[in-house]
């Protein structure tokens, strides 16, 4: 009896499984054709500061799939860097995005815009990488000092020699870089102290609960001073709610980005304009 139920529960199981594997097959090979077909689509949410101005945007990436609609980036950036097909797809969002530099260089209500744009690890170990960046920046005409590259913890695990070198190179054209995730990744703190950033992005999942959870507040609050001793900037990703926009602002984070503001949209339903409405009791509150 026991053993039939077993027996039932491992073919189950292998269904499953199998059904799991044919379907990440269908996902590869699709994602393979994306770039040709044009699948790709680049969304961006803004980043405000205190005055509720917006500086800049997050370029998000998007993939419409033709019949399964709009997948995650959570969905499919993993699946592309084990298929080597991230540098290809992180090519074309450096050149969608340094396309787009260009365009808002042209408008005064747009020129002092900043593009940050997620460079995954493997991405970023390309031998070619800073090469790629370069001409990309050279034949688009975009001011390298409007693009930031958010890179997360994971690529200092090694090679660092290397990874300093790369950022300083793209770091002396007047490119910035952003510590994506912050404190969410494996690595020491060492490299603060080495490698050359300019901005911590406290993660999510702390600002999240930042009001509830005095472990959390005490992680923001530490990643805060931490920024602020180390002279980097610091933003705070996933701000939902006034009531979280204020609290970081009272402890000193004057960089925000989260669906309190905007969620990630097309270039042309992105607002520039300052958000003066969820601002405004934080200027109320300033001294
Ligand atoms: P990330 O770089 O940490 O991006 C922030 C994520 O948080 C985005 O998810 C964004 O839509 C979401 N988000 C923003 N504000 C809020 C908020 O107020 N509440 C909540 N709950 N979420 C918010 P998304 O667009 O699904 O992207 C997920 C991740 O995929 C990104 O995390 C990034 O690691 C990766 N990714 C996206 N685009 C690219 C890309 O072009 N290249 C690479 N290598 N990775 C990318
Ligand atoms: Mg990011
Ligand atoms: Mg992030
Ligand atoms: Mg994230």
């Amino acid at each position: 009896q026991a053993k039939s139920a077993g027996r039932n529960a491992l073919r189950f199981f292998d269904t499953a499984m199998q059904t799991a594997v044919v379907e990440r097959a269908r996902l590869e090979s699709d994602l393979r054709q994306a770039l040709e077909n044009q699948e790709f689509r680049l969304y961006y949410q803004s980043q405000v500061n205190a005055q509720g101005v917006v500086v800049g945007v997050e370029a998000l990436l998007r993939w419409e799939h033709p019949v399964r609609g709009m997948v995650s980036p959570a969905e499919f950036i993993p699946l592309a860097e084990e298929n080597n097909l991230i540098s290809p797809i992180g090519a074309w969002v450096l050149e969608t995005a340094c396309r787009q530099l260009a365009l808002w260089a042209r408008s005064s209500a747009t020129e002092g815009l900043s593009i940050a744009v997620n460079v995954s690890p493997h991405q970023f170990r390309q031998a070619c990488f800073v090469d790629e960046i370069l001409d990309i920046l050279a034949h688009t005409g975009a001011n390298p000092r409007r693009l930031k590259l958010e890179v997360t913890e994971s690529l200092f695990m090694a090679e660092g020699d290397t990874v300093r070198a790369r950022m300083e190179a793209l770091r002396s054209e007047g490119i910035c870089f952003s510590l994506d995730d912050f404190g969410t990744g494996y690595s020491s703190l060492a490299y603060l102290k080495r490698l050359p950033l300019d901005q911590l992005k406290i993660d999510q999942s702390f600002v999240r609960d930042v009001l509830d959870d005095p472990i959390d507040e005490a992680i923001v609050r530490t990643v805060i001073a931490l920024a602020q001793s180390l002279e980097l900037e610091v933003i705070a990703e996933g701000v939902e709610t006034q009531a979280h926009c204020q609290w970081l602002y009272e402890h000193g984070c004057m960089a925000y980005q989260g669906y309190l503001f905007s969620r990630p949209v097309p270039v042309g339903a992105l607002v520039v304009e300052r958000q003066a409405a969820c601002m405004r009791s934080i200027a109320a509150s300033a001294p």
